[in-house]
């Protein structure tokens, strides 16, 4: 079964659909790569499945139960849903340490600074934390951030361009750890990116967005070798 399933997504903005019909599923463990060029859809999309915008019709299932849709809608916070932005910023006047036990809710306390020691290992960055954000570099707030995301076991992961506030000799790192990260809690992940060699690099399979509508899915090598139309071959000759 798959952990995250959207069934024909719509949402439309002043008229014009922003969202049309976008079907998509996540496997536990799998990263999908919703690409496309700017202005597609991408970012409402992922709001929709985050609960934080609402689709006109359509629906978003998490392990087979409908959580929005058909007259049902769970708050985002009850979504089991774990989410990354462009602008992560973490929260200045709390420490590293507090920062990833942000959005641990169960367990003792013991419990919950074991988590955070655990994940701030798997970071590479445990002798920091009891330091506070601006001690750190871009790229080590970066992996905070991540920790802090993923603490709460979050059984699907959205992601919106996560990598790109990041410079390039960072940015390959950092996509590698995120990787490993996410495989190893067996989240399903969906990372939103307009750059096609950030798809290439991180997705086990690409939804090819256009104007609001999926227009191929498949795994890298075979949309990136045998796209689906000429629109399609121009986006990924260009360099965005
Ligand atoms: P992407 O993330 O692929 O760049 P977005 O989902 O952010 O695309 O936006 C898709 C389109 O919807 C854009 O044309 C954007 O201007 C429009 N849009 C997004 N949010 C709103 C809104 N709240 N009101 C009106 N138009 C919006
Ligand atoms: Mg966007």
């Amino acid at each position: 079964m798959p952990r995250l399933e959207v069934r024909n997504l719509v949402r439309r903005f002043n008229g014009r659909p922003v969202v049309d019909h976008v079907s998509l599923s996540i496997q536990p463990g799998q990263v999908t790569c919703l690409l496309g060029p700017s202005g597609c859809g991408k970012s409402t999309t992922l709001r929709i499945i985050a609960g934080v915008e609402r689709q006109e019709t359509g629906e978003v299932l998490l392990d087979g139960k409908l959580i929005s849709g058909d007259g049902r809608d769970l708050p985002p916070e009850r979504r089991g849903i774990g989410l990354m932005f462009q602008d992560f910023a973490l929260f200045p006047h709390l420490s590293v340490a507090d920062n990833v036990a942000f959005g641990l809710r169960s367990g003792s306390r013991e419990e919950r600074r074991a988590r955070v020691e655990e994940l701030l290992h798997r970071v590479d960055l445990l002798r920091f934390i009891d330091s506070y954000p601006h001690e750190l570099s871009g790229g080590e707030q970066q992996r905070v951030a991540l920790a802090r995301a993923i603490a709460p076991r979050p059984r699907i992961m959205l992601m919106d361009e996560p990598f790109s506030g990041l410079d390039n000799r960072l940015r390959d790192g950092i996509r590698d750890e995120t990787l490993d990260l996410l495989k190893a809690e067996d989240a399903a992940v969906l990372l939103v990116t307009h750059e096609p060699d950030e798809a290439m690099r991180m997705a086990d399979e690409i939804a090819l967005m256009r104007q609001g509508r999926i227009v191929q899915r498949g795994a890298p090598y075979t949309v990136y070798t045998r796209p689906a139309d000429r629109a399609a071959v121009s986006f990924f000759s260009d360099t965005n």
